[in-house]
């Protein structure tokens, strides 16, 4: 276990580089950065941490921060909840969870964990230097996963998972309500139901899927002509259901949007009833064969606008999908894009012509999938691929 980061009263910033009786006018927060007189602030001026921006230093507080004892400006909010979801493609948070940045982190080892922390969060917070011992570690666990709480100023919250859901309930403006994620010791494996193309090749390369899963492995159907609310309920209950176009050219027999009625048809079945605690993700990816009308009529069914999600090289659109999911930051994903409805066209067209290989819009969504980290159990997928 890693040794515990102690308040280091030693280190506290010297005091003739700070106005005395510092206020909001006349301290050199106003300048600019303020992050390290956080410090200063609470442990000389006893300043209330939850009156600081745990984020940014500001005094202009807005909100707590959900995890960590401390206040939340509007701006540093925002910033929050557009990052809170954001995964990079090794499978780790793009951000840090104190204060949102992608300065230099640190990475949480605990193979559960995707928390990463920038330098500047550990110095002030914790004590100067802390970020230094961190990486020299060789396995360090973050301020979420320790068994104790508090590291300098940093103390974790009670009951963070549920004050981060009521957080982002309350702050977000996206009608989507968030799930609480889910603490480790209660993570099961996702129970997948797939429809029109099969995801298990990417969920399994996420570490989401056990390598050659027998029984309790992704349920594929491709024809769901006779499937009734019974079957679904017999095989299910299911955490995650997927349904895909087919990719331009392959040859199939319905016409683009029988995919859609009848995902939104299985939806129906496979969803707990309304009000249910119990997280359930649905993905409906649309391989740019919809028509306007059938993108009209799925917006309409699942309540919202879909994201298009690219596959760019240097600065050329190479391929793309139209993405509807309540996975969370699929819309935020680094991925997706605005693109007009001309390129889409374009691009359709120039996939009819070029005759490639069929690409499955799974890989294009792959990276989407990474959120669901937090609800369900990962088996590593270094440990799968060695297999
Ligand atoms: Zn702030
Ligand atoms: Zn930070
Ligand atoms: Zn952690």
């Amino acid at each position: 276990m890693a040794a515990a980061p102690v308040l280091d009263l030693e280190a506290e910033p010297s005091v003739d580089v700070i106005l005395v009786g510092s206020s909001e006018l006349s301290s050199p927060a106003s300048l600019g950065w303020g992050r390290d007189l956080i410090a200063y602030e609470v442990r000389v001026n006893q300043r209330s941490i939850e009156d600081i921006c745990l984020c940014c230093g500001s005094f202009q507080v807005h909100t707590q921060h959900p995890l960590f004892e401390g206040g939340m400006c509007a701006p540093c909010k925002d910033k929050f909840l557009d990052t809170l979801f954001l995964y990079d493609d090794d499978g780790y948070q793009s951000y840090c969870s104190i204060c949102c940045s992608g300065e230099t982190l640190l990475i949480c080892e605990n193979p559960d964990c995707t928390r990463c922390y920038c330098f500047e969060c550990v110095d002030n917070l914790v004590s100067p230097g802390t970020s230094e011992k961190v990486h020299a570690m060789s396995n360090w666990v973050c301020f979420l996963c320790l068994p104790f709480s508090r590291s300098g100023l940093l103390q974790r919250r009670h009951k963070w998972r549920a004050r981060l859901k009521a957080f982002c309930d309350r702050e977000s403006e996206s009608p989507l309500e968030m799930y609480q994620t889910v603490p480790v010791w209660k993570r099961e494996p996702v129970r997948v139901l797939s429809l029109f193309g099969d995801i298990k090749r990417e969920l399994t390369s996420l570490g989401f899927l056990e390598d050659g899963a027998g029984p309790g492995g992704p349920k594929y159907l491709d024809d769901v002509t006779d499937v009734v609310r019974r079957d679904v309920e017999e095989w299910g209950p299911f955490d995650l259901l997927y349904g895909a176009t087919p990719p331009l050219g392959h040859t199939c027999c319905h016409p683009p949007g029988w995919y859609l009625f009848q995902f939104c048809r299985l939806l129906q079945y496979a969803r707990p009833p309304p009000g249910s605690p119990r997280p359930f993700f649905w993905m409906f990816v649309d391989n740019l064969v919809l028509t306007q009308e059938d993108v009209a009529a799925a917006t309409r069914f699942l309540e919202m606008e879909p994201v298009t999600i690219q596959d760019v090289c240097g600065r050329a659109l190479q391929d793309a999908t139209r993405v509807w999911s309540n996975i969370p930051a699929v819309r935020s994903s680094k991925h997706s894009g605005p693109v007009s409805e001309e390129e889409l066209s374009l691009l359709a067209q120039d996939r009819q012509r070029a005759r490639l290989p069929p690409r499955t819009p799974a890989q294009l969504v792959k990276n989407c999938f990474l959120p669901l980290r937090e609800y369900f159990k990962y088996f590593s997928a270094e440990l799968t691929s060695s297999l």
